[in-house]
């Protein structure tokens, strides 16, 4: 039975729901699965952790409050070894990112990012893999013992009431990494919903025009409480924060609705968006690419469509 040790995704105190998606895909595949977690004060995730998963492997000090790829990855390799993982998964994350390629090589491994699919076939691995910005697919067959995988946002489904068993293992506090000490970190400060934890995620592009545009869009984002995208010709506009990139140099959502607002549809952008369940475009011109990824299309100006939207959905919440 093939061993998988999924990376708990800890923001802020909080267990992120990437989390329960690679644990139940563990599932699914008939693997045994466990979970490290890493961070301060943190013995309270527990029973979560425990959804999915017969060990809990937990580094809980307050010399891992703030994250440092050094020490993190340490106590991943420490887990995985443990556990004789054949498989590390990590979500789709800055922290994932970070530490996996260390991970790999501590433990030589193989490593693959943004990884859409994992099957088992004949005792191998095999991985689905979408790249040139989703131009191509690529099926990887794994030959090393051992697999480091980054997984896509929203390539798994969570499954609800998933069964475990509480087994928590105490992993030692790494020494310092005396390299690279992470001093602080600053969140960004507009309190603005995380693209990558939004539900609903609203994104403008060049059609808006100017900063009145964004704020119109922006005020539909308000609204639905939802994250506030945008393309990059509005990044490179000076209107947006590059942060709020959506696209292949950007951020890749995959909430369960995305709203493009006046983008036309380029690959880059649509890189960073096709994993999203639903897909809404607004575009004044009816053969903009964006319809061809998009479930409803809005052939209309965005500046007529968005205040009756607006609108529409203040009626419907009453
Ligand atoms: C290496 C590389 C990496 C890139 N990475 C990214 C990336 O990560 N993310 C990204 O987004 N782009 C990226 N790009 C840029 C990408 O190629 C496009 O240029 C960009 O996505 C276009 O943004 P847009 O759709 O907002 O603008 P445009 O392509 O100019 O489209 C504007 C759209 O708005 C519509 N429109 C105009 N007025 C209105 C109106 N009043 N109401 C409704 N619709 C209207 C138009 O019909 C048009 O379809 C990258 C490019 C390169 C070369």
């Amino acid at each position: 039975m093939a061993k998988i040790l999924v990376i708990a995704d800890i923001k802020e105190g909080v267990l992120k729901g990437s989390t329960a998606e690679l644990l139940s895909k563990a599932k699914t595949l008939g693997a045994q699965a466990a979970v490290v977690a890493i961070g301060s004060n943190i013995q309270s995730l527990t029973p979560d952790l425990a959804k999915g998963s017969d060990t809990q492997y937990i580094a809980d000090d307050p010399s891992l409050e703030l994250f440092s790829a050094g020490p993190f990855a340490a106590c991943v390799v420490e887990a995985a070894k443990a556990f004789e993982a054949d498989m590390i998964w990590f979500g789709f994350s800055e922290t994932g990112k970070t530490v996996a390629p260390r991970v790999a090589a501590q433990l030589n491994a193989a490593c693959a990012t943004e990884i859409t699919d994992v099957t088992l076939e004949g005792g191998k691995i095999h991985l689905i893999r979408p790249a040139i910005a989703g131009k191509v697919v690529q099926r990887i067959r794994v030959n090393s013992q051992t697999l480091v995988a980054v997984v896509r946002a929203g390539a798994f489904e969570a499954t609800p009431d998933l069964a475990g068993t509480q087994n928590v293992v105490a992993l030692a506090v790494p020494a310092t990494d005396l390299r690279a000490v992470i001093r602080e970190i600053l969140s960004d400060a507009s309190g603005e919903i995380d693209l990558a934890d939004a539900d609903i995620v609203i994104s403008v592009g060049r059609g808006a025009k100017d900063q009145a545009g964004v704020d119109l869009v922006k005020e539909l984002a308000t609204d639905l409480a939802a994250g506030f995208g945008s393309s990059r010709a509005m990044v490179d506009g000076g209107f947006m924060a590059h942060n709020k990139q959506v696209g292949q140099t950007g951020k890749i959502v995959a909430p369960s609705l995305y709203m493009a607002m006046g983008i036309s549809g380029a690959i880059q952008h649509l890189a960073g968006m096709t994993g999203s369940k639903t897909i809404l475009a607004v575009n004044k011109d009816p053969e903009a690419p964006i319809f061809n990824v998009a479930d409803y299309g809005i052939v209309g100006d965005l500046f007529e469509v968005v205040p009756i939207l607006k609108e529409e959905i203040k009626k419907i919440r009453g």
